[in-house]
């Protein structure tokens, strides 16, 4: 039964090798011209090579990965620097948006800066109300992170919103069965990993921090390339730091080793 496996006859050659490919989603958070010493600051420049980089590897018949960006947070760099450098490019991106910060917190997108975004075709999935982590959460938190967040973006953007990207990639087994409860079909992570299709209830990605350079980039999407796999060691390795140390003490840890501007009493942005 052979036909059962072989692809549709109408798809087209690049379609063919999208769904053959196993896809490594990228997460970046925020953009600035000049770059910055906060890790989760990409240079504007550097963003421009990864997604030419991004749409070299789509096109290549020899890259095992297809590459798919993603934003957590909701920054206004995301609208101001993003979004033309991928409708330049034909990208589309998924965005994750703090629902509790659009139009409130200053230095984040608005509902008009969102409604850009979708009207441009870019897609649009939740990160919590007010970027708690989620597993202290009790019920009535979890449904205000979860469900409020969806149904004021779906009511505010008029687009279906099915995927959330966990504050901080926290989960545990309660959070996933809330989110599922919420509406959402797809979580997105930080664990470094790639899927063979993008259906997955779980889907793993990549932080890419503003140190990472383009040579680095392309030696992870190489051929035979174990670097992703590394990265997944070293991902498992922190997370269990975290559960011996504590999620405040981590954030304190963290908050130093990556130079953080911003209030060091603040969770991790990831
Ligand atoms: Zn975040």
């Amino acid at each position: 039964m052979w036909d059962e496996y072989t692809l549709p006859q109408d798809m087209d050659t690049n379609e063919q090798q999208e769904q053959l490919r196993h896809r490594l989603h990228l997460l970046y958070h925020e953009l600035r011209p000049r770059g910055s010493a906060y890790s989760y600051v990409v240079d504007t420049e550097a963003f421009e090579e990864h997604l030419d980089l991004y749409v070299g590897l789509r096109q290549s018949r020899d890259s095992e990965l297809w590459p798919e960006v993603t934003f957590d947070d909701g920054h206004i760099s995301n609208y101001e620097f993003a979004l033309p450098r991928l409708v330049a490019r034909g990208l589309t991106a998924r965005f994750f948006i703090t629902a509790g910060w659009t139009g409130q917190r200053p230095g984040y997108m608005g509902w008009t800066e969102l409604r850009a975004m979708v009207a441009a075709g870019q897609q649009i999935g939740g990160h919590g109300w007010s970027h708690t982590l989620l597993p202290h959460c009790d019920q009535q938190q979890l449904d205000m992170e979860l469900r409020r967040t969806r149904l004021t973006l779906e009511e505010k953007l008029g687009v279906a919103v099915t995927t959330m990207s966990l504050p901080g990639g926290r989960y545990n087994r309660r959070v996933l069965a809330a989110c599922r409860e919420a509406g959402y079909t797809q979580v997105y992570t930080s664990e470094p990993r790639a899927e063979l299709i993008s259906s997955e209830e779980i889907v793993g990605r990549l932080n890419i921090r503003g140190d990472m350079s383009l040579e680095w980039l392309q030696k992870l999407f190489g051929t035979d390339s174990k670097v992703l796999q590394k990265l997944g060691q070293q991902y498992r390795w922190k997370e269990t730091a975290k559960r011996m140390l504590g999620d405040s003490l981590y954030a304190k840890i963290w908050a130093l080793a990556n130079r953080q501007e911003k209030d060091a009493s603040e969770a991790p942005t990831e």
